[in-house]
């Protein structure tokens, strides 16, 4: 059931239903290299073609700056049904909605703006997002990469971590600390750095059971012109918290589409499986698994158009999303982990698409706000709020 969707929605959740079904599951096996992070190139070419017919190319680039400018409740709905197959790298859809750059780029004016935001709403250049540090990963407050002033420019030192597509980036957004006292209050601050800068130097790639390969870069006296900083001194993590709410309402869509998809192999897979003389589906140890993912699933979409709602209307839906991050995530790993103890040994191979959807979504209760601290920060809100 799809709550309270404007017509029109409900519509185009239809044509991206259709058009995972019959293009993207019967290949699904076969679309990326690597193991899952990156599409193939004929693959990739066909899925963006058919962003562009279907109206989710450039989803989330406003209209001013030729994208499709699509709402956050759309672009859930985009999530949700692509993510019904691993046809697609779980992190970013292997690049299919085209060229999306962080909000922070959009702050960029007069020379930045066209030295950096435009090349890359028009694919021109690429961009990573450099913030993790070995010391610091849920906690950015306590990064060790300085930027100290030096007249007209930065002079920056450190190590980053994880940094996904480090290799293929022309440039970093980069997260350094200007006054490490303040930490994440106020001294952190947003740099752009350009990858063939002097002292920036890719040293380690990690391999990882999803499939990713992220990147350690260690920046060694690297002068960057003050100009590059985005918005003022210490405002950088104040500036990065703007985008992450949709992030994390994104992360809600995703969950909601790879539930339903263990929901419908779990149940379907029930009725034709028998053992001790009757199909799966008639005990109740079984129908209690498929009855938990439904009544979770139920609940998850109703906080991802809650949240992607509050969001599209302005509102501060900050809480809303911390709860869809937490909740969907937890959700859909279980939901996995179910459809998979449902499948038996052949949910283990590599023929059905449960072992992959298992490992994504593991690594989701971690990356991107781990679990525990969605829950510490929605615990500050309850005792802020209650009793
Ligand atoms: C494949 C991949 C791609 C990534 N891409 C990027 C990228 O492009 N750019 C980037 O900047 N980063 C990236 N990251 C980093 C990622 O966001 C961090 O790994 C994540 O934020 C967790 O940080 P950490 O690994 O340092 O864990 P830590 O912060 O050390 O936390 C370890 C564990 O401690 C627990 N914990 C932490 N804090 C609390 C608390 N307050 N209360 C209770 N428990 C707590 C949690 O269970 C957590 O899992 C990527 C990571 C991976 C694996």
């Amino acid at each position: 059931m799809d709550f309270e969707l404007p017509e029109e929605l409900r519509l185009f959740k239809q044509s991206l239903r259709r058009f995972v079904d019959s293009e993207m599951i019967p290949v699904e096996r076969q679309t990326t290299l690597e193991d899952g992070e990156k599409l193939k190139p004929e693959y990739y070419q066909r899925f963006c073609q058919r962003a562009k017919e279907l109206g989710f190319w450039k989803m989330d680039v406003p209209e001013a700056f030729g994208g499709a400018g699509l709402s956050v409740l759309a672009r859930s709905l985009v999530e949700q049904e692509l993510s019904r197959s691993i046809a697609l790298p779980a992190r970013g859809m292997g690049g299919i909605t085209g060229p999306s750059v962080r909000a922070i780029l959009y702050s960029l004016k007069g020379e930045m703006k066209e030295k950096y935001l435009l090349p890359a709403l028009r694919g021109e250049k690429r961009a990573c997002f450099a913030q993790t540090e070995p010391d610091a990963g849920s906690d950015p407050g306590s990064m060790r990469t300085v930027a100290v002033r030096d007249g007209d420019h930065y002079v920056i030192n450190g190590v980053k971590r994880f940094i996904s597509h480090a290799d293929e980036a022309d440039f970093m957004q980069l997260m350094a600390a200007t006054d490490r006292a303040k930490g994440s209050h106020g001294g952190i601050s947003c740099f752009i750095v350009d990858m063939n800068t002097p002292g920036v130097k890719l040293t380690a790639r990690y391999s990882t059971m999803m499939g990713d390969r992220p990147w350690e870069i260690v920046l060694e006296n690297v002068r960057v012109p003050a100009s590059h900083r985005v918005g003022d001194e210490g405002e950088g993590f104040r500036h990065a918290q703007q985008w992450l709410g949709a992030g994390r309402v994104r992360h809600g869509a995703r969950a909601l589409g790879v539930t339903e998809r263990c929901l419908e192999m779990a149940a379907s897979y029930a009725k034709q499986r028998s053992t001790f003389g009757r199909p799966l589906a008639d005990r109740q140890a079984v129908q209690w698994m498929l009855a938990d993912m439904y009544i979770e699933l139920e609940a998850a979409r109703l906080l991802v158009y809650k949240a992607a709602t509050g969001l599209d209307k302005g509102e501060d839906a900050r809480q809303d999303a911390y709860v869809c991050k937490y909740f969907c995530d937890e959700m859909a790993f279980r939901a996995a982990d179910m459809c998979m103890q449902i499948h038996g040994g052949i949910a283990l191979t590599t023929d059905l698409p449960i072992e992959k959807f298992w490992r994504q979504q593991r690594s989701f209760r971690i990356t991107e706000g781990a679990s525990e601290v969605m829950k510490m920060v929605i615990a500050r809100h309850v005792l802020k709020t209650y009793g």
